[in-house]
């Protein structure tokens, strides 16, 4: 018999403990709470943390808590390398529509539902046992393999942080955060802030109060509207104005609401998407700008309003800011206005763009001042992060591959994505699982679940790529 058969049949013969593991994970609500001494993110991922460590120790491994932030769960220590996995016991609130209590794991037609069966207490369980295995399948070990437990990923990953701080870097490994097959490609990410400043509305034919859309950065937002002044201009003529408007920068829907006292609300609906893909979308805020361009509207904010209808508008791509690019591995770059807000002086829309290899942030900022130059719009950048990039030739990426293959059947490939998975944060770290193509992604919605056989599956999965890339 082989380790792989072996490693299989051990992990067929656990199903039903890793059932009650993934049971009693799954019934702590780990969502960040108040922080307390000793529970950074608050008690209860702290007591997630806990739980898992007490299990992992239970089953033999040696264990660390680091300071409550994060833990880890270690085989074979002082092995030539050392190959991480990396997992979260953090979750985001429950929500509404569950048809059964999310924290109370429960198994219908070989589904498990729960709050963290998919994202990411089940990657952790399945982590843990693809260990297991490797370990009482006797698989001779060259390198040692570490399972690095975050209690944060869903706040901000302050948990990853202080584990890279105080503990040594693994030095490739895997997070099944994700997406099979597998993701070795993150775009970078830069927030910028273009602002402006009106000298006021006064004498304006139809003068902006107010405007407003979005709350995060990461959407495309779905509407944003503008109040503005109807003295001049009635809202009968608005919208006789707004129904002439051209094809392509007519919204899905557009809406002048009298509000009385002489002021009128117009509100433009887009299509709401994530902002990694905003041509599934259609940018609310370029609609209401070019809605307002085409009215004339805005005294001192009127040159910004058509500055930025013209230089974003409802494009994804960057193209007429100046930031425009592709390239083979990554795909292009996407531009999106994330969030708009204007108070009658102080106009403030962000960006959250997402970049591919061939840029960098100086060079956008650089392109964006030039296309930017004869408009009263501001630039400021709120930060970036990198491209995140995992040669495909790198023993990872084509050993995971090989695995996911081998074990699932399933044609294996790299993938690029928009960004922002767990892995970004470890060097020659890819993202792999515990998605597979085709699932319904569950992740932070009522009633997820994970399909027990393919959670089985990809136990055997994680435990064929230790075997593979850490064994001797
Ligand atoms: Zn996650």
């Amino acid at each position: 018999m082989t380790y792989n058969q072996k490693i299989d049949e051990l992990i067929d013969s656990w199903k039903d403990e890793m059932y009650g593991t993934l049971k009693g994970w799954v019934a702590i609500n780990s969502v960040r709470g108040e922080a307390q001494d000793g529970a950074p993110f608050g008690p209860e991922p702290r007591r997630a943390l806990d739980l898992a460590l007490s299990d992992a120790e239970g089953m033999g491994f040696a264990v660390r808590n680091v300071d409550g932030y994060a833990g880890d769960v270690t085989l074979n220590e002082g092995g030539e390398a050392v190959m991480g996995i990396l997992a979260h016991l953090d979750i985001v609130p429950a929500g509404d529509g569950w048809t059964h209590d999310p924290f109370d794991c429960y198994m219908k037609d070989g589904r498990v539902y729960g709050r963290g069966t998919q994202d990411d207490k089940g990657p952790a369980v399945a982590a843990l046992y693809a260990m297991r295995a490797v370990r009482e399948a006797g698989v001779p070990l060259r390198d040692t393999v570490r399972l690095i437990l975050g209690t944060d990923e869903e706040s901000g990953s302050g948990c990853l942080r202080h584990y890279k701080a105080k503990m040594p870097t693994p030095d490739y490994g895997f997070s099944p955060d994700a997406d099979y097959p597998l993701i070795n490609i993150e775009k970078g990410g830069i927030s910028i802030e273009i602002g402006a400043v009106s000298e006021g509305e006064a004498g304006a034919l139809i003068p902006v109060y107010a405007m407003h859309a979005g709350q995060r950065t990461n959407i495309v937002p779905g509407t944003a509207y503008a109040e503005v002044g109807t003295e001049n201009v009635s809202v009968d003529q608005m919208k006789q104005t707004l129904s002439d408007l051209p094809a392509e920068d007519k919204p899905y829907r557009i809406e002048v609401t009298d509000l009385g006292g002489g002021r009128a609300r117009i509100e433009a609906f887009g299509v709401q998407a994530h902002a990694s893909l905003p041509h599934l979308g259609l940018n609310s805020i370029g609609l209401l700008m070019k809605a307002l361009k085409r009215l004339g509207a805005g005294g001192g904010i009127r040159p910004a309003v058509e500055a930025v209808a013209e230089k974003f508008g409802t494009e994804g791509d960057g193209l007429s800011a100046g930031i425009k690019t592709d390239d083979a591995e990554c795909g292009p770059l996407t531009c999106n206005m994330g969030l708009l807000r204007f108070d009658g002086r102080n106009m403030k829309i962000v960006l959250d763009i997402r970049w591919p290899l061939a840029t960098n942030a100086q060079t956008m900022l650089g392109q964006m001042a030039v296309a930017l130059t004869r408009t009263p719009l501001s630039i400021k950048c709120n930060g970036y992060r990198g491209v995140h990039y995992v040669s495909p030739e790198h023993k990872v990426v084509k050993g995971l591959l090989e695995v996911y293959h081998d074990v699932s059947g399933l044609p294996a490939y790299p993938i690029a994505i928009g960004g922002g998975t767990y892995s970004s944060m470890m060097p020659n770290t890819v993202a792999f699982g515990i998605c597979f193509p085709g699932d319904v992604d569950t992740c932070h919605m009522p009633d997820e679940y994970v399909d027990w056989e393919k959670f089985v599956l990809s136990a055997k999965i994680f435990a064929h790529a230790i075997e593979r890339l850490a064994g001797a």
